[in-house]
């Protein structure tokens, strides 16, 4: 009870000319009310592909081939597309990394916010008045609403795309790689608006980044991905204070450290390719600690302590 999101068991595959890739493999989790959720993995392990099905819209020649995403009971992935159009949008929305995926840089910012709002049924002038407390909300004078989006700066536009993609109050908001694209320190300022946003607002926050510094520092809870598949999930002080997975690991002892001399260790080799997976664990050619099993035999998620989940054989000793 009390989650507003939960996804079961999802699987995602693009069916491409050169083969299939198991882009998402099975993920599950939950998402309360207000939490941050961090899904955090190298460039390919799926969490572009994972946000895309939360919303029900992987593009061609993707596939979701089995799972539910209930989105406060009700599965997004039986919706017709007139219903979906509603609940995207209103009830969960993303926020991209490009903000030029959700604004057309043409056309006045003031004309896409209100359409985007009077699409989900908002007459014309409560359109206007609502696209004005967002734009007010995310810390932007309202003269940028008369702007057109490339005359805007690229912390700017993320905070229209932020200011629509919380316009409706939806449950979940998904920020995928939001501040990549930014500078460090507009990177800090966007960060915090979304902590303000998410407090006041009360709304869940899904946010995908490569980078675990970030999701330890933002989130309530973290999910590492890697080749598609959950590695290890917890929430971020049980993370860490003990940190189970292998990759996990490797993740944090790439990042680089205050004081620390030398360059961070990283982790050698490359990600699998997903046409192709490997063997038993899909990290085992990379994994410092793999075995005979690991190549012969896939982990299943399991719950090492509560609420803490690590896919890996060797789990419980590799403390
Ligand atoms: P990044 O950090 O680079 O954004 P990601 O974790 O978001 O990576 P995805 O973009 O979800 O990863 O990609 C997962 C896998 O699916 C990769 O192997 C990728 O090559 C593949 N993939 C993604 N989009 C498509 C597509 N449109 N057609 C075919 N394969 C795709
Ligand atoms: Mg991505």
């Amino acid at each position: 009870a009390g989650h507003v999101l939960e996804v079961e068991d999802l699987w995602v595959k693009y069916y491409t000319m050169s083969g299939v890739v198991h882009a998402v493999s099975g993920v599950s989790f939950k998402l309360r009310r207000g939490e941050m959720l961090a899904v955090v993995g190298e460039s390919g392990s799926g969490k572009s592909t994972l946000a895309y099905a939360l919303m029900n819209m992987v593009p061609k020649p993707g596939k979701i081939v089995r799972g539910r995403v209930l989105l406060g009971g009700v599965d997004l992935l039986t919706l017709m597309t007139e219903e979906l159009r509603k609940v995207r949008g209103s009830r969960i929305s993303i926020v991209f990394q490009d903000p030029f995926t959700t604004l057309d840089p043409l056309r006045r910012v003031v004309d896409q916010f209100t359409e985007f709002l009077m699409e989900h049924g908002l007459d014309k002038a409560t359109a206007l008045r609502v696209a004005r407390e967002y734009t007010e909300a995310v810390g932007l004078p309202e003269r940028v609403l008369e702007s057109y989006p490339h005359q805007l700066s690229g912390g700017q536009k993320q905070r229209v795309a932020i200011a629509m993609a919380i316009s409706l109050s939806p449950e979940v908001v998904i920020a995928d790689e939001p501040t990549t694209a930014l500078d460090v320190i507009v990177q800090k300022q966007i960060m915090d608006l979304i902590d303000d946003v998410r407090r006041k607002y009360k709304s869940s926050f899904i946010l995908i980044t490569h980078d675990l510094a970030l999701a330890l520092e933002r989130a309530d809870t973290v999910m590492v991905m890697y080749g598609g598949y959950v590695m290890e999930y917890a929430d971020k002080s049980e993370l860490v204070r003990d940190m189970r997975h292998p990759y996990t690991r490797a993740l944090l002892e790439s990042l680089p450290r205050l004081g620390q001399r030398g360059l961070p260790s990283f982790l050698p080799g490359y990600p699998p390719d997903l046409r192709n997976p490997p063997s038993g664990c899909v990290f085992h050619p990379r994994c410092p600690l793999a075995r005979e099993k690991c190549r012969a035999e896939q982990p299943q998620l399991v719950e090492v302590s509560k609420g803490h989940y690590v896919a890996c054989h060797y789990a419980g000793v590799v403390k």
